[in-house]
């Protein structure tokens, strides 16, 4: 049964514009779009239904957690690692914790929310409490959805860098995927070529390939569609050789967790993935990919269209009549919406409600997080709090003090981003201090080992 909370309509397919200009790293002035198809018309009556059946069930009510892990294939011509499309395993990371925290209502930039963000909408729309926050306003919501990189490939051995497998095309007797100029043939190409020859178990791994593009293609990101159940859906083509998301390599990671990456602004913010793993699991564009048209979540107010760049609050008020979304206008500050990546920071309780319905129910889903994938002997998570600690000060200039909760032997290596090691000294006890008066400015990180667990930290040593 389909949500007759607002009057929203249903198209097919429709194509998505991300507003990405000038570029950080190299001038890249283009507008890029997302190629996410819609879902069908009849995957979301067979959506709906299996929504009202976890509504009825209290399913999503119970709480569930999942930990997707996920498998960057990263696709490139052998260029210097760090440079685009060949992202340092760093960025990866920013990644992964820029996810971790928007799908966790964490997002770096939410205390932009207005202080009455749609609260007039919530009240006229009669929208039920628990997609309130205590001001009354629209929640943002903690989606239960968290992601690791996956530390082990499809025959269990340990990745030697998490969540990284990294193909080089000409190996592979691939053509370049920047020579593909059209969404239909990149599209084509990744369907027919990369995606089949180098996916892993989509019912283990989230896949994520990132490659280069050309100039001319007008997007940067793609998802898939969850399959549902005898349902195989002919427009999205996700079947178990394609199932995924594709992201350009410019638009990966982000600049304020790992600045000496390589960017394209204004897609600085890792925000891009955001939004795809957002339709991975099954959300729709905030304006339902048509003029005031569904995206089937009651506390999304309707929207006349995608917005781009950084709108301020109210916004495009009055835009949509029925209902009205006036006095509070558009909710551009959705991840499902297309503003640049500083000017989101949200998902709703009833986005929510579809990620959660996703992962209980399509079978390319239902079993993410259940292998054992997100752990190794050496995580963080298995060794406690015994050989963890603390640098001061940060940023450093001329020594770091490391204190350690337990004193023990430890090893003590200093990475650039890069993967070279720029010290690596042994020490004993709870208080080590180091000297790196002698390093360049910049990012590096500090990693230490003992008993075969390392725990890493990120330090910034100052001009
Ligand atoms: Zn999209």
């Amino acid at each position: 049964m389909l949500k007759v909370g607002k009057l929203k309509s249903i198209i097919i397919a429709g194509v998505c514009f991300y507003c990405f200009t000038s570029c950080v790293v190299r001038v890249h002035a283009q507008q890029l779009n997302c190629g996410s198809d819609a879902p069908t018309i009849q995957w979301e009556e067979k959506f709906q239904q299996l929504i009202q059946t976890a509504a009825e069930q209290h399913q999503v009510s119970q709480r569930n957690s999942y930990t997707i892990p996920i498998i960057f294939h990263i696709v490139h011509g052998g260029e210097a690692l760090g440079s685009t499309p060949n992202l340092y395993a760093v960025q990866i990371n920013s990644q992964l914790t820029v996810l971790n925290q928007d799908f966790s209502a964490n997002a770096y930039n939410k205390s932009n929310y207005p202080a009455n963000a749609f609260v007039n909408w919530a009240i006229n729309q009669n929208i039920a409490t628990a997609a309130l926050d205590s001001n009354g306003r629209i929640k943002i919501a903690d989606m239960d959805i968290q992601f690791c990189l996956a530390q082990k490939d499809t025959n269990g051995n340990i990745l030697s860098e998490p969540g990284i497998d990294r193909i080089n095309f000409v190996d592979k007797g691939w053509n370049n995927p920047n020579q593909y100029t059209t969404q239909s043939s990149m599209k084509n190409f990744l369907d027919s070529v990369i995606k089949p020859q180098s996916i892993w178990d989509v019912r283990k791994y989230m896949n994520v390939w990132v490659t280069d593009k050309s100039n001319l293609l007008t997007y940067g990101g793609v998802s898939s569609v969850p399959p549902l159940s005898g349902l195989p859906d002919i427009v999205t083509g996700a079947t178990d050789q394609t199932d995924g998301i594709w992201c350009y390599a410019g638009v990966v990671g982000s600049s304020q967790l790992f600045p000496s990456g390589s960017y394209v602004a204004p897609n600085i913010d890792g925000r891009t993935l955001t939004h795809e793993v957002g339709h991975y699991l099954g959300l729709r564009h905030i304006w339902g990919d048509a003029a005031c048209g569904n995206d089937f979540c009651n506390d999304t107010p309707p929207a006349s269209g995608q917005n781009t760049g950084a709108p301020t609050y109210p916004h495009n008020v009055g835009s949509c009549a029925s209902p009205t979304n006036s006095p509070d206008g558009e909710m551009f500050m959705n991840f499902m919406d297309y503003t640049i990546g500083q000017s989101k920071y949200m998902f709703t309780n009833d986005q929510k409600i579809r990620a959660q319905t996703a992962m209980i129910n399509s079978p390319f889903r239902n079993q993410l997080g259940t292998h054992n994938l997100c752990s190794t002997p050496q995580t963080i998570n298995q060794i406690g709090n015994s050989y963890d600690f603390t640098i001061t000060p940060n940023p450093a200039k001329d020594d770091l003090n490391l204190r350690f909760n337990e004193s023990n032997k430890y090893h003590i290596r200093v990475f650039h981003p890069s993967g070279q090691s720029m010290i690596s000294q042994y020490a004993e006890g709870t208080d080590v201090k180091l000297e790196i008066k002698n390093l360049p400015a910049g990012l590096y990180f500090v990693s230490v080992t003992a008993n075969n667990t390392s725990i890493t930290k990120k330090i910034i040593i100052s001009p």
